[in-house]
């Protein structure tokens, strides 16, 4: 069967919060006014509507692009009414078929739905819902200033699980400030007790320009966890998950068969993926591409330009912030850095065994840092919390 020229993923980009987290470097803002809201949605809408329709216009002939998964990231998406998503999914929808088995996924965090919403969800077409718990301490969690509590974890399960969607996950993050090992086993075994199909766990990550970063500029802080703690936070991790029937199937992701986030798989396959809204990063006809992560800019191009000026502009790709071709070599070093991030490991096509240097790879081999089979290449359990620079050590 020939394959589709067209991605069969898309990211859309819902960037307000309730408050603004003080590690968050998303571009992420506090609801400004339904005003803001309104506008940003009908510039998204629209941005989807012309890139289509370009898309079409340059290929007539083409069979409806067919979409397989939709991925809801933020910011807050379940802040939106479930009107407002299912406005976007019509808007794909007039462009696109769905698979009959299409993954929609909305972030969700808790203290912001309930189950009449959660229903109203369902009933728009999403069949996951992915909860920003990240921990279950509620003394962390006052640190962490996210606008809920502990109990409102509690609530969105117990209300996602009466809405039975067809899968769910909990992000949860590690090396948090005063955070010790015994209170990252006590989050996951509460998460686990759940019995939740899918959890996603990752460190903290201080950033500039976030007031965690002002406050731990210095990255030894004594309040942070420091690499060999990290890395025991990670080893627990892995081992409760896996003891739970939970199998890491990417270095920070673990599911139970059948739970993968399809979505997620498709970034880290390396495949290409449409993206829509502030900020947003996408991979397209051999371009990655990011929007801006300006707010009324995103907005201005959007709703202040003629059709014709839009789709001229989507054509040039002049409606992002920036784009960058990614040549033939560049994205087979790429598929190696991120297909090693994955359980199933790397293939080892004759193009891929020419960008590898042959020494470290002997080297890791020996060190028990990598596995091989006749054809395909795996990160060992050690590995995984060192991932970055074993990968990069591999790359000619
Ligand atoms: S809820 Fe998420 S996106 Fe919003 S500010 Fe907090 S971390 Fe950022």
């Amino acid at each position: 069967m020939l394959q589709s020229p067209y991605p069969e993923s898309i990211y859309i980009h819902l960037p307000f919060c309730k408050t603004k987290c003080p590690y968050c470097d998303f571009a992420s803002f506090t609801e400004r006014g339904s005003d803001i809201k309104k506008n940003y949605l009908e510039a998204l809408n629209r941005e989807i509507s012309n890139f289509f329709e370009c898309q079409y216009e340059s290929s007539p002939n083409h069979k409806p692009i067919n979409i397989k998964t939709i991925f809801f990231g933020g910011g807050t998406p379940s802040i939106h009414s479930a009107e407002e998503i299912a406005t976007i999914i019509k808007q794909i929808k007039n462009y696109c078929s769905f698979d009959d088995e299409i993954e929609i996924t909305l972030e969700a965090n808790p203290g912001t739905v309930d189950r009449n919403k959660l229903e109203e969800f369902k009933a728009v077409g999403i069949n996951r819902i992915s909860i920003g718990a990240q921990t279950f301490k509620q003394k962390l969690l006052d640190k962490l200033a996210r606008g809920h509590r502990v109990d409102d974890c509690y609530k969105i399960i117990e209300d996602i699980k009466n809405t039975k969607f067809k899968s769910w996950s909990f992000d949860l993050i590690y090396g948090l400030p005063k955070q010790n090992l015994n209170d990252w086993i006590e989050s996951l075994d509460i998460a686990l007790s759940f019995a939740s199909p899918h959890i996603s766990a990752y460190a903290l990550s201080i950033e500039t320009g976030t007031a965690f970063g002002d406050i731990y500029k210095n990255s030894e802080h004594q309040d942070l966890a420091q690499e060999e703690e990290l890395s025991e936070m990670y080893q627990a991790c892995d081992e409760k998950l896996s003891q739970a029937g939970l199998y890491r199937y990417e270095i920070s992701n673990w599911a139970k068969p059948d739970h993968q986030c399809k979505h997620n798989l498709c970034y880290w396959r390396a495949e290409e993926y449409f993206a829509f809204g502030l900020s947003a990063h996408g991979y397209y006809q051999n371009y990655r591409f990011a929007h801006s992560r300006n707010l009324n800019e995103y907005i201005n191009l959007f709703l202040n330009k003629s059709a014709e000026e839009l789709k001229a502009a989507i054509k040039k790709r002049n409606i992002y912030f920036s784009t960058e071709f990614i040549s033939k070599e560049e994205s087979i070093e790429e598929e190696i850095l991120l297909k090693l991030r994955l359980s199933e490991g790397l293939d080892l096509r004759e193009e891929i065994l020419e960008r590898l240097n042959t020494e470290s790879l002997n080297r890791l081999l020996d060190t028990n840092y990598l596995k091989k089979t006749e054809d395909r290449l795996y990160l060992e359990n050690k590995a995984y919390f060192l991932s970055n620079s074993v990968i990069s050590d591999l790359i000619r």
